[in-house]
């Protein structure tokens, strides 16, 4: 049974195993964070069902509604997504600070950074799926091959550079490829999708993953011509007004 009460948060231990015992109990999530776990869950599960994920190497998170630094709740690190229940989600401030009685994924870093530094962003989906970390096992990013790949918000994908994994240094050049965007590559790793509900991010980390595969077709019969930024703009703008309401008109 689970205690009431709102315990004093725990300090992430940065990398450094978890400290066993004395652990304080976790705060009882209320309906609407609960309901957010789940949700975590089911994206995750999703991203396996929707070939774009394989075992145990993706991650997902979610921002916590509040206008304060709520945070966002993460996968735990190590643990299959059919094996996870709502109570092994982590939840981890914009201060690095996790609780619960799981460790977040390895990559909680670059899932903080990117909800301190985008607004925008209520969701993260990291994969390794096959076809973009393909691409990014060679540094390539996507360029403008197709109309589509205007849906990660510019003329093209970029591929971050190499960091470790779990580093900083990966996290800064995360974001530094995520600039302007919605998606990017991680050189020799995988890709990030972002957006502003965890049915967006996935939609769109699936997107990539078949833009991806698409290209890596296309570069097997030769390299395919890219279109000019002027057509790439025209359909950025499309997207950008993609969905909205019309205007009143007079
Ligand atoms: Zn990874």
């Amino acid at each position: 049974m689970i205690a009431p009460g709102r315990p004093k948060r725990e300090s992430l231990p940065r990398g450094r195993k978890a400290r066993s015992g004395n652990r304080p109990p976790m705060k009882v999530p209320d309906d609407g964070e609960q309901a957010l776990r789940s949700a975590v869950i089911a994206t995750a599960l999703a991203m396996n069902a929707r070939g774009i994920n394989r075992g145990r190497s993706g991650n997902v998170s979610a921002r916590l509604p509040g206008a304060g630094d709520e945070g966002f709740l993460v996968t735990p690190t190590g643990l299959a997504y059919e094996d996870t229940a709502p109570e092994d989600i982590v939840p981890v401030t914009l201060d690095g600070e996790a609780r619960g009685s799981r460790l977040p994924s390895s990559e909680w870093r670059f899932h903080r950074d990117i909800y301190r530094a985008r607004p925008d962003v209520n969701a993260v989906v990291h994969t390794h799926s096959p076809f973009a970390t393909t691409l990014a096992c060679l540094s390539r990013g996507i360029p403008a091959f197709h109309y589509m790949v205007a849906v990660a918000g510019g003329r093209d994908i970029r591929c971050a550079p190499y960091a470790t994994f779990g580093t900083q240094e990966l996290s800064d050049k995360a974001l530094a490829a995520l600039d302007g965007r919605r998606a990017c590559l991680l050189a020799h790793h995988g890709m990030i999708a972002v957006g502003a509900s965890l049915a967006a991010a996935l939609a769109l980390a699936v997107e990539v993953e078949s833009l991806a595969e698409i290209y890596w077709r296309a570069l097997s019969i030769g390299p395919p011509a890219t279109l000019a930024d002027v057509e790439m703009d025209v359909v950025l703008e499309k997207f950008r007004t993609y969905g909205q309401p019309r205007q009143a008109e007079e």
